[in-house]
């Protein structure tokens, strides 16, 4: 079961600036309030997520530079 939105593995949460893989959701990462909220947004690539200035998850992805 995966939630990928149109192919794109990668979504970023936009007011909080973090990325997730949604191919390793975690329930921490509470996607479906991010969703509800409209702050997503999607990236083919992780590469693609940290030019544009995110961070990673903390609980799907791991080593969060903050
Ligand atoms: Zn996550």
């Amino acid at each position: 079961m995966t939630r990928r939105a149109n192919g794109k593995r990668y979504l970023g949460n936009t007011n909080t600036k973090e990325v997730h893989d949604l191919d390793n959701e975690q329930p921490q990462c509470q996607i479906s309030k991010i969703i509800v909220a409209g702050h997503d947004v999607y990236f083919d690539a992780h590469a693609q997520a940290k030019a544009a200035g995110y961070d990673n998850g903390h609980w799907c992805l791991g080593n969060s530079t903050r």
